[in-house]
């Protein structure tokens, strides 16, 4: 063996290595739900906390009662601090969505909140990612680089502190991964990762910028110093292009300072459309003020619209991922 041929075994190793297997989610988590209904056709027996397990029945109706959860079942109830199953199986926010899963669950109950925690296969959570992060209509190599950012996202470490990321766009918005387009982009992909000194590189994305997409040391937060300003050639071209007029004494803090924590204050209390992205120019008038601006999100990292639209033009999903993230290598 060469040495070179050693130092490349060497350097798979050690990435592989480096790879999470599994990544746990923190689910629904956004509903803060206080019932939940489990549904475990396809899944193991339910196991309470201290072991014992409940076999044969396949419907939970879940509740949290403080920090205890209040299981019932086929009219028994049952008082326990956790509960757990593994395989498929699907939960539901009464009234609000059933999502579906794969994994192991484990649910408990904090201050009157459920809070469940699915343990998946990290390709998994690539599709649901990519199923609750890109337009599943948009060309293939655009999924393809969608895929390969949020894998690097979740494989550079947990962003919680009992679970490793949330399903919110918080960390990154996921659904069902049984689409077989978001299934296929993770596939394709599978095990590709962005790097940057020796570590799974945090890549952040956003739904689409003003023709150059930000830093985060741009707009007031920390991270990696791989990333750059990119030029984005779509939505130069054609920016999403949005104007909003607000009552001053609602968005002084905008006024004051260019910062995402800022813009993230106002849209939590006005709505996600009120400042649509951070690309603006502000001006104070009276006492109102006019935002004048392009694109939505924070404007960080891969700019989804022109990834799609690259795509169009047949760039590859590695072109797409070197022109967002220049300083990132590809393995
Ligand atoms: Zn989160
Ligand atoms: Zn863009």
């Amino acid at each position: 063996m060469t040495a070179r041929l050693f130092i490349c075994l060497l350097i798979a190793a050690a990435s592989l290595a480096a790879q999470p297997k599994t990544v746990r989610i923190g689910v629904l988590s956004l509903f803060e739900p206080r019932e939940l209904t489990l549904r475990a056709s396809q899944a193991g027996p339910l196991r309470l906390a201290g072991g014992s397990t409940i076999e044969g029945q396949r419907v939970a109706q879940l509740s949290a009662n403080g920090d205890s959860v209040l299981i019932s079942i086929a009219g028994h109830a049952l008082e326990t601090d956790r509960i757990s199953t593994a395989g498929s199986f699907e939960l539901t926010v009464p009234g609000k969505l059933t999502r579906q899963y794969n994994g192991a669950l484990e649910i408990t109950a904090h201050a009157g909140a459920l809070q469940g925690v699915v343990t998946m296969d990290l390709e998994t959570a690539v599709a649901s990612a990519v199923a609750g992060e890109a337009a599943l209509d948009g060309p293939q190599q655009g999924l393809l680089a969608q895929a390969v950012a949020s894998r690097s996202y979740l494989a550079s470490g947990r962003r919680h502190d009992e679970f490793d990321f949330c399903d919110t766009t918080h960390c990154q918005y996921l659904t069902d991964a049984l689409d077989e387009r978001a299934r296929s982009a993770a596939a394709e992909t599978a095990g590709t990762l962005l790097w940057y000194n020796g570590k799974p590189f945090e890549a952040l994305f956003t739904r689409s910028c003003d023709g150059r997409t930000r830093t985060p040391q741009q707009v007031g937060l920390q991270g990696s110093a791989a990333y750059q300003s990119a030029e984005c050639p779509i939505c130069a071209r054609a920016p999403k292009s949005w104007t909003r007029t607000h009552p001053l004494a609602e968005v002084a803090a905008l006024i004051r300072e260019h910062s995402e924590q800022a813009r993230l204050d106002v849209v939590r209390r006005l709505g996600l459309e009120a400042i649509p992205s951070n690309m603006y120019e502000a001006t104070a008038s009276g006492d109102t003020a006019t935002f004048t601006g392009a694109g939505e999100g924070h404007g960080i990292g891969l700019c989804q619209r022109g990834a799609a639209g690259l795509a169009r033009q047949g760039a590859s999903w590695r072109d797409i991922l070197h022109r967002y993230f220049p300083a990132v290598l590809i393995r």
